[in-house]
């Protein structure tokens, strides 16, 4: 018998965990499927950055998490055994700053979000195969089990065989050779506020405390290896190798590394796929694109996607919108993807410092530099992505008569307002969004345009009023956070926008 789900979500990664609880919340049925025997326990990531953790919260998934955070990252650099630049990355001046946290801690808590949304991941469950025709999607899995879907969302990360079976090319070159990474205990009298990194003739080489206060001596060590392209090292060998290059390169005694908790080669890759969708099928996170680990930029970008894709899917299901508004997914989260294989792409060479002119550059020019507040404050708001803006995307509205200064713009980020719902009761934006649409409005204005918003969204539509709210405009917010529309009520720009958007994939004013 075959079973059957709106949309199947190939990976309970971060971006597959974050997409299944959003479209949990807006209504969809859906089936989760991961070919691991269960979650993973070793962590890749240790930080995920601000915008990430407002998708949390806008999931009903942050739980106690900030709690459990370092307040920051703090890396300091040292060249010729000097402590020579000293970053702070995490707080981007927001109510909800970066989270130092291992990735397995962000993923249980999704997992936790979507239980209670009443799905489970249905683990040691791989796809093989898929069939798509005009009707939806035959996913087969490991042991010819069938499962029949509206949609496939590929959330299966960089080697994804949805991407591969859909025939979506994923152009692309790696950026680097070798690393070393190993999870260790070591018992060095190194400060565990912050990471360490040693630029190095031979390769730079970090030591990042693992979570777990003072008590605990994990250490998260990486050690670049230039020239290395294939090496196949085990355990042991990658061991070996780190005890040795923690002497050479940062003078560490490498006697006092007890045992590692995990240890891997990799190699950093930045790929781009050609399309996030094709058809039925639909790409987020990993799958979609890949980079450099260096500034933590993986599972902010693939939550994001995750976000921006529930709710267009979710209204193409639920025969609201046209297939066209999926299109805007990949116009608005692609060209965002390649800023960040970009921006990860240049700091990773800065990292790796290749050849004696990029290190005198580092040393003299670039090291003054990064210990600036300012700059550091720079890089900690872009990492945030809390600046992204979809205002050049085919939903934003254009020449608006607003004119160029009035912020926010259609397409841009609405941040978290306080707000009185329609009972007078305090609230945020962001919490109310989960899964909903806001109109920020106020009075007779306020009512007039929930039923005309009700039109194209049902009861999807929460009407709030920001504090000190003095206009007679009203906004429209989407699930995401996004400004869809602001204007005059009983202008008719509301329902224009609603229109163009929802059959058209294209913004009118
Ligand atoms: C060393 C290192 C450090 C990093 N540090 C950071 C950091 O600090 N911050 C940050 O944001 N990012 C970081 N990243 C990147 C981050 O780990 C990834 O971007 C993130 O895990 C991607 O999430 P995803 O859900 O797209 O894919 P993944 O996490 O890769 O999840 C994919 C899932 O799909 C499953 N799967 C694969 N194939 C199939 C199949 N055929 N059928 C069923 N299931 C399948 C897998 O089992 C897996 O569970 C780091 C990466 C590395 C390597």
């Amino acid at each position: 018998m075959t079973e059957s789900a709106e949309v199947v979500v190939v990976g309970a990664g971060p971006a597959g965990l974050a997409l299944a609880c959003a479209l949990r919340l807006h209504g969809v049925a859906v089936r989760v499927v991961d070919q691991a025997p269960g979650p993973a326990t070793t962590s890749r990531a240790n930080i995920l950055h601000a915008r990430g953790v407002e998708v949390l919260d806008r999931l009903g998934a942050l739980g106690d998490l900030p709690g459990r955070s370092a307040p920051s990252l703090v890396l300091t650099t040292y060249i010729g055994g000097r402590a020579a630049i000293v970053t702070r990355f995490g707080d981007a001046g927001t109510p909800r700053p970066a989270l130092v946290l291992p990735q397995t801690d962000i993923e249980a808590q999704l997992r936790a979000r979507l239980a209670e949304l009443g799905t489970d991941v249905e683990w040691g469950t791989a796809l093989t195969d898929l069939v798509e025709d005009e009707g939806g999607v035959t996913v087969v899995l490991d042991g010819g089990r069938k499962l029949r879907a509206g949609w496939l969302a590929g959330c299966d990360g960089s080697h994804s065989t949805v991407r591969k079976l859909a025939g979506i090319p994923f152009p692309g070159a790696p950026l680097t050779d070798q690393w070393l990474l190993a999870d260790v205990h070591a018992g060095w009298e190194l400060a565990r506020a912050g990471g360490h990194g040693w630029a190095h003739k031979d390769g730079p080489l970090f030591a990042m405390p693992m979570p777990g206060g003072e008590a605990d001596d994990r250490w998260r060590l990486m050690a670049y290896l230039p020239g290395a392209k294939d090496e196949r090292l085990t355990e042991p060998e990658i061991l070996a190798a780190f005890r040795r290059l923690v002497g050479e390169r940062a003078g560490l005694d490498g006697d006092r590394i007890r045992d590692a908790v995990w240890a891997s080669v990799f190699r950093v890759h930045r790929r781009l796929a050609d399309a996030y969708r094709r058809g039925r099928v639909l790409l987020a996170g990993d799958a979609a694109h890949i980079h450099s680990p260096m500034g933590g930029q993986g599972m902010v970008t693939g939550m994001g996607d995750a976000e921006n894709l529930a709710w267009k899917l979710a209204l193409v299901i639920q025969g609201r919108a046209s297939g066209r508004l999926l299109d805007t997914y990949q116009d608005e989260r692609r060209p965002l993807a390649t800023e960040v294989l970009r921006n990860t792409s240049a700091t990773t060479r800065l990292q790796i410092g290749d050849g004696p002119l990029l290190r005198l550059l580092i040393s003299w020019v670039l090291a003054p530099l990064g210990n600036h507040p300012a700059v550091q404050r720079r890089a900690t708001q872009v990492a945030s992505q809390l600046g992204v803006s979809y205002r050049r995307g085919p939903l934003a509205v254009r020449g608006s008569l607003l004119g160029p200064d009035r912020r926010p713009r259609s397409g841009d980020r609405v941040p978290d307002l306080p707000c009185a719902d329609a009972d007078g009761h305090v609230t945020r934006l962001h919490a109310e969004l989960r899964g909903r649409w806001a109109l920020l409005a106020t009075g007779d204005a306020a009512e007039a345009c929930r039923s005309e918003a009700g039109t194209f969204l049902g009861d999807r539509v929460v009407v709030l009023t920001p504090d000190g709210w003095s206009t007679d405009e009203v906004w429209l917010v989407r699930p995401d956070a996004h400004l869809a529309w602001r204007g005059r009520p009983a202008s008719g720009g509301l329902t224009r926008w609603l229109r163009g958007a929802l059959q058209h994939g294209r913004a009118r004013a």
